[in-house]
């Protein structure tokens, strides 16, 4: 990705040397999440334009140099299935890391596939390999976990993990979960599993709302055509004109906020986590949208790794129970990295995958 809106480029790169602690990993599937839309649109700032996108990951370890150890303390082996936590170079001693216990707000993090230049390497997935760095932390894909399962996980499960984290959703509560991407569909999933009474998803276009039902909707609401007061009063008269008890913003759209405070319940807990780039700003009325409505906000900023190896476990857990399969709508081959970012843009697939190491 050379620059905002400019066409994606296919580009040579040596195979790269590896320095000690380092390892090479051969490209079986790397997402092209909204996020990589939004690079592209330039919405991000301080993206060190040409870069080589591609944040989740997924494949087999080609080459190691020196011993890299697992969680368990195992060594990784050449032809182990991983993946690895984008997110790299959190230093765990500035004050987020240590005091404030938050490492995603680290100012030395750095992320595969966003915020490294292809003039440093091959530090992100649309690539045939990618070069993980010392310390890059990496987790292997339990038996009986494929590569095409992680992938249909992607960026919304952990995402979605982390929300849930946020949101603290008791049995029996009714969540509304704002938008059907799959931030929204993972959210909408780990919601029905954790005990969630209802969970009401609201989102277009209808292919993706059929599939939220099939993750664990117990309602769906189709925004098309509705005014935002039609899709609050929506949610309010399937929770005794309450309201949700929490509410999961999903949707990458500022105005979808102030609708969202609107959904929840007084007392209810409001979660933002669509909001990753800048959408723009948006008024409220702190009176009644906030203080009076006695409400709890709290938004999510990125994943850690123990959200990448929750997301892990529970798909490896529940991976023949889940509708896997249709959640990867479209594969593409490297070459048709473009098309693949403008049908993830233009909401004609669920989830876009490109599968580097099928030429
Ligand atoms: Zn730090
Ligand atoms: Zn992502």
């Amino acid at each position: 990705m050379v620059g905002p809106e400019a066409p994606i480029e296919v580009r040579e790169f040596p195979e790269p040397e590896l320095e000690p602690g380092a390892a090479l990993l051969r490209t079986l599937a790397s997402e092209v999440c909204g996020t990589d839309v939004h690079l592209w649109h330039g919405r991000l700032p301080e993206v060190p334009f040409p870069i080589i996108p591609g944040h989740i990951n997924v494949g087999v370890l080609e080459g190691l140099r020196g011993e890299i150890l697992d969680l368990d303390g195992k060594p990784f082996r050449e032809g182990d299935l991983v993946t690895f936590l984008d997110v790299h170079e959190t230093c765990g001693r500035c004050w987020y890391c240590l005091v404030a216990k938050a490492t995603t707000r680290c100012p030395h993090r750095k992320v595969y596939g966003i915020t490294y230049s292809a003039r440093e390497g091959l530090l992100g997935g649309w690539s045939e390999k990618i070069y993980l760095k010392p310390g890059l932390k990496l987790l292997r894909l339990p038996a009986g976990l494929t590569a095409e399962a992680f992938i249909a996980g992607g960026c919304g499960l952990p995402t979605a993990v982390h929300a849930l984290e946020r949101a603290g959703v008791l049995p029996g509560d009714t969540v509304a979960v704002q938008g059907c991407g799959p931030v929204g569909l993972w959210a909408t999933a780990l919601s029905a599993l954790g005990g969630a009474a209802q969970v009401i998803t609201l989102g277009a276009p209808r292919h993706r709302l059929a599939l939220a039902r099939k993750l664990g909707a117990s309602a769906t609401i189709d925004i098309t055509g509705l005014s935002s007061a039609e899709r609050v009063e929506a949610v309010r008269e399937r929770t005794g004109g309450r309201g949700a008890d929490v509410t999961i913003e999903a949707t990458g759209a500022a105005e979808a906020v102030v609708e969202g405070l609107r959904m929840t319940r007084d007392a209810g807990r409001y979660v933002i986590v669509g909001q990753y780039t800048d959408s723009g700003a948006v008024s409220l009325n702190p009176h009644h949208d906030l203080n009076r409505k006695h409400i709890e906000v709290r938004a999510v900023w990125g994943i850690d790794y123990a959200h990448l190896y929750r997301a892990v476990q529970l798909l490896a857990r529940w991976t023949a129970d889940l509708p896997l399969a249709d959640m990867l709508t479209r594969r593409y081959r490297l070459a048709e990295a473009g098309e693949a970012l403008r049908d993830v843009e233009n909401l004609r697939v669920v989830k876009a995958v490109l599968e580097p190491a099928a030429g």
